[in-house]
């Protein structure tokens, strides 16, 4: 089937793989072994993806931590200041549309008696700072706001956020796993303090990420050991992984202009295509600030369940692959405002790397059948 599900994961670039392999046979010192030529040679290799992820978004190499993923990293922002600052104030907010790896993180906070809110977005899926202006308080230490959804593609206004948030004496973190790598971000001049990343998400390995921790920002480690990454997270570095995420953020920085460019063609012929053919149809969430590669399309008066199970040629999904063990609707969509209906006959199609326009030809020819043999 054709691939339209980028969001959910993106295949290993092969100029990623080839720069790992090394790392897992000949070179497969011990990044912290400082004794002999083995360990050097793989910190050398840290050290240059370090370089690659920190000039990504314009910080320095010693604020990078290196997580499993973006899961962990969120956990360790929201959980390691929480546990750092909560003799200062136990409020923080967040939004109700963000991943669940930081709206769990945060129910698990409520039960050691942070205070949380959150913040409930516009039915665009734009939240506002005047939302966060209005429920900040003297006890609020953390500001959470993720920087692109990843259902629905909406970009929200961190650098704006982020000012309110240090008006009140609050740091800010934010979720940007699905912008890193696809929109340019620059960590000093928006003002984030704390941002979660996953290589997987832009054409590196699964199971390696980073929480970006600004200079004088303090989190209390999640996992305790060897003291690994300056004490904010032990445990051996995977090296060939890391060696993959540099790599990517390489690649990524160099291509993410012209690429941005040519999938914004692409995913707006797939979207104007669909929409003009399929009566009916409306897309989820802001169309001015969102990611270029990515709709979300309502198809009304059509079950869900028999969409996805009919579309046997492209890969789609409805709501996140993080969550889809759970037959239950978006409950992004949802709260955008969608019926249970109309969430789960809502379809997110993402295009990346290795989109072709004959895919997009024959997806969008696809998808119309398919609706229209459905509706009789
Ligand atoms: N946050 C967002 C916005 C995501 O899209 C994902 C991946 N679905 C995650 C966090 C979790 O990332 P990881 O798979 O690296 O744990």
């Amino acid at each position: 089937p054709v691939y339209l599900d980028y969001n959910a994961t993106t295949p290993v670039d092969p100029r990623v793989l080839e720069t790992m392999l090394p790392w897992f046979t000949e070179q497969f010192g011990n990044a912290a072994s400082r004794t002999h030529l083995y360990g050097w040679t793989a910190e050398e290799a840290v050290a240059t993806a370090r370089k690659q992820l920190a000039k990504l978004v314009h910080v320095t190499p010693k604020e990078v931590v290196f997580t499993s993923g973006a899961t962990e990293a969120n956990n360790l922002a929201i959980k390691g200041v929480f546990e750092k600052k909560s003799h200062v104030g136990k409020h923080i907010i967040t939004v109700a549309t963000e991943h669940k790896a930081v709206l769990d993180t945060c129910h698990h906070l409520e039960q050691l008696g942070a205070e949380i809110t959150y913040l409930v977005p516009a039915a665009d899926g734009l939240i506002t700072p005047q939302q966060v202006a209005e429920v900040l308080r003297s006890d609020t230490i953390l500001v959470s706001v993720m920087y692109a959804n990843n259902e629905i593609g909406v970009i929200q206004p961190i650098r704006d956020i982020a000012e309110v948030a240090h008006q009140a004496g609050a740091l800010f973190h934010t979720d940007a796993t699905q912008a890193v790598g696809k929109l340019p971000i620059d960590m000093p001049l928006e003002g984030i303090d704390l941002l979660s990343l996953s290589a997987h998400k832009l054409y590196g390995p699964k199971g390696i990420g980073a929480l970006i921790v600004r200079s004088g920002v303090e989190i209390a480690s999640q996992m305790d050991g060897g003291g690994h990454e300056r004490g904010r997270r032990s445990g051996t570095l995977n090296v060939p992984g890391i060696v993959g995420l540099g790599k990517a953020c390489e690649i990524a920085q160099k291509e993410m202009k012209s690429e941005t460019a040519r999938l914004a063609e692409l995913r707006n012929h797939l979207e104007s295509e669909i929409l003009s053919k399929v009566p009916d149809t409306f897309v989820n969430g802001t169309t001015p600030h969102r990611l270029s590669h990515l709709t979300n399309i309502c198809f009304e008066n059509v079950d869900g369940e028999n969409l996805l199970l009919s579309l046997r040629d492209v890969a789609v999904s409805t709501g996140s692959a993080c969550t889809s063990a759970s037959v239950l609707p978006s409950y992004v969509l949802k709260i955008l405002g969608l019926t249970d209906d109309q969430a789960y006959a809502s379809l997110r199609m993402s295009l990346g790397r290795f989109t072709t326009e004959e895919e997009i030809t024959f997806a969008i020819h696809h998808i119309v059948e398919v609706v229209e043999k459905m509706r009789g």
